[in-house]
């Protein structure tokens, strides 16, 4: 396996490790037999024993897994086992509706309650509480605050508190929610309660300003594993969009008439830019929606609908799209320009391969969009300064830091996971003899390495300082080239000695060596509204041949070869075609079901009960019970269904002529 696990890392005002916790809680055993019987998992995955276990004991604790670690099982498992109500506080009615399904389709039962549901419906849910029926509640920040509330819960028995994407209540997150402050005061007032905080936003700030707002008495820092390593990671310079983005589409069957493998999410920067590629590729033939902030509310709720459900398999969106997206079967995640911040980048392919199996994230950007992001964010700062943001500063600076975050992710060709993981303050590190993690382009060798980096970074850093280290990367390329140009003209960097010194390289090479450069640090960005390139101290050495820095071709065409997948876990691509073709009938019977129950068929099952289905295929309704994911309530709502395709199939395959 070329992944090792990253060290975890904790902030160190917050306590790091929960071995304090007695191994032998008693209702350890009960637990794992729950979740054995209820969601079908064999074992439970890293850190989720340790915040299951703190919540056993009544401690406040801070979860910080990455999108797709299992965070809901932490505070769900937990509360099948202890005596009183478990209060889950969510930020989106979407997310709280999609969890409280899943949890009745394991038989167990949990509640909600949201703005959107009628009188009849709220007063069920209270009726259960007050009969103390319910051992999970989903709810909003905001409901919390409501007069009278926080007395109706101390009738049902609330015992403890999960609180879902808690970097809400931080200013120096970048999902700020107001209503999420609320809490601390609740929190305030039920000392003896036990408050677990979940989140997938990792910055230390963040992570103490969550502390700290919620009132967390000396809590237990559980920090996952950052890495992630089903997903393959892949930059590349965009070039023509729609040809590069339909090539990672070829790969992943989604193509006219073809059989799509999962989803897909294509993430570009503005409402214009989705409405374009969403056009193009419906144009091509494909089966696509865009989605963005412009559109309607029902169309954007039928999109989304649309999605959930499996009737549509190919999204075209701004990053409005995604909270309360937990499609576990998204295969690729694109993103036609450089997002927000590495934060961001992790967040948006967090959502790829939910379910473990390989996935791929492939990131295409150009030089505009640093510039263009630039503008957004000042635009976006003056506005919240306007909106009476509680800090404008702290906003502008976390915003500038992530841009450059994200840009030497993108330009400076070392490993994207290794990249990912140090942005979280994890490390890396490589099993013994792999030359890398296997599953980047940088690692799968699918850079290509020039071969006289020195002279090239030579002439590139010679050529900025020839022109006063007062102009940007564009105006040196095109002086490296030979470009004749008026600007180039006026300025006289005609008669420069650099001119024309890479005359034989097209301008997208030489400006993607000077990204690497900048991105190694040679050379550093001097922002502005005409950004210039001027030397750093750690260029001499280059200039002097004393150093030579590793520069790469720049990559304008994926590969096609396939990623590897570190997990061993199948997906469907690894069956072969008769077996795809009962993964089909499988799947076909899951949408059915999905469909009549009115749930999204995740709920139903993952993928990779799928597979499992298609590998072993059971015959009875025991060795059904014993793939994963299925419980014992599961096994006995969908089994005989999905055996009678199985048996049929069988069947089929027997009168069929060999
Ligand atoms: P998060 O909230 O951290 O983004 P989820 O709670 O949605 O992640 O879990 C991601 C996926 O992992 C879900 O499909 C879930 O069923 C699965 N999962 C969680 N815990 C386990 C486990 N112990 N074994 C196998 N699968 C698990
Ligand atoms: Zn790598």
């Amino acid at each position: 396996m070329p992944h090792a696990t990253p060290l975890s890392s904790a902030p160190e005002t917050l306590t790091p490790e929960a071995s304090s916790l007695d191994p032998r809680d008693p209702n350890w055993d009960r637990l794992m037999s729950r979740v054995r019987e209820t969601w079908g998992f064999d074992s439970l995955r890293p850190h989720q024993d340790e915040a299951i276990r703190a919540s056993l004991a009544d401690r406040d604790a801070l979860v910080v897994l990455p999108t797709g670690g299992g965070k809901s099982l932490c505070y769900q498992a937990p509360a099948l086992v202890r005596e009183g109500l478990t209060v889950v506080v969510s930020p989106l009615i979407s997310l709280m509706r999609d969890q409280l399904a899943s949890l009745q389709a394991h038989g167990v039962s949990a509640g909600m309650l949201s703005s959107n549901m009628d009188r009849d419906e709220r007063s069920d849910v209270f009726s259960a509480m007050a009969k103390r029926e319910l051992s999970l509640l989903f709810v909003s920040p905001e409901r919390i605050a409501l007069p009278g509330f926080a007395g109706r819960l101390d009738e049902a028995g609330i015992t403890s508190m999960a609180v879902d994407e808690a970097h809400c209540i931080s200013h120096w997150g970048h999902d700020f929610r107001p209503e999420y402050r609320q809490l601390g005061e609740f929190r305030r007032c039920r000392p003896e309660i036990g408050v677990q905080a979940y989140t997938a936003t990792a910055t230390p700030r963040v992570r103490e300003d969550i502390a700290r707002q919620l009132g967390l008495r000396d809590p237990i820092s559980i920090v996952g594993s950052f890495d992630r390593p089903n997903l393959t990671y892949r930059a590349i310079q965009r070039v023509k969009l729609i040809d590069q983005v339909l090539e990672v589409l070829e790969r992943h069957g989604h193509q006219p008439g073809g059989s799509a493998n999962g989803a897909g999410i294509i993430y570009c920067l503005r409402r214009k830019d989705v409405d374009k590629l969403n056009e193009q590729l419906q144009a091509k033939g494909l089966r696509c929606a865009g989605y963005h902030a412009g559109l309607s509310g029902g169309e954007r709720r039928r999109v989304q609908e649309a999605f959930r459900t499996e009737r549509l398999d190919l999204i075209v969106a701004t990053v409005a799209f995604g909270m309360g997206i937990d499609r576990p079967d998204v295969r690729f995640v694109i993103h036609a320009s450089l997002p927000k911040g590495l934060e961001q980048y992790s967040q948006e392919t967090g959502r790829a391969g939910r379910d473990g199996l390989p996935s791929e994230c492939t990131l295409f950007f150009g030089g505009a969009d640093f510039h263009g992001w630039r503008t957004l964010i000042e635009r976006g700062v003056a506005e919240a300064k306007e909106a009476g943001h509680p800090a404008p500063d702290a906003l502008l600076e976390t915003s500038t830091l992530g841009l450059k975050h994200i840009y030497g992710y993108a330009t400076s060709g070392v490993c994207r996971h290794e990249q990912l993981v140090g942005y979280f303050g994890q490390t890396l590190k490589h099993g013994e003899g792999a030359s890398g993690c296997g599953a980047c382009d940088v690692c799968l060798g699918e850079l290509e390495a020039i071969p006289e980096p020195l002279l090239v970074a030579q002439k590139i850093l010679s050529c900025v300082v020839r022109c006063d280290q007062r102009y940007g990367a564009g105006h040196v390329a095109e002086v490296l080239r030979g470009g004749k140009g008026e600007k180039i003209r006026r300025a006289r960097h005609d008669q420069l000695s650099t001119h024309g010194l890479l005359k034989a390289n097209s301008v997208q090479e030489i400006r993607s060596w000077i990204e690497q450069l900048a991105a190694k640090g040679y050379l550093h960005v001097a922002p502005g509204r005409y950004p210039t390139l001027q030397l750093t101290p750690a260029a001499r050495p280059v200039l002097a041949g004393e150093e030579t820095p590793i520069l790469f071709k720049p990559k304008i065409a994926t590969s096609t070869k396939r990623s590897r997948s570190t997990s061993s876990s199948r997906g469907r691509d690894d069956l072969d075609e008769r077996e795809r073709e009962l993964f089909e009938h499988l799947r076909a019977t899951r949408r059915e079901m999905a469909r009549r129950k009115d749930v999204p068929p995740y709920v139903i099952c993952g993928d990779r009960t799928l597979v499992a289905m298609v590998e072993k295929k059971p015959q009875t309704l025991t060795s059904f019970r014993a793939l994963h994911g299925i419980g014992a309530r599961k096994a006995e709502d969908y089994g005989f269904a999905f055996l009678e395709v199985i048996r049929a199939f069988l069947a089929g395959e027997k009168d069929a002529p060999t």
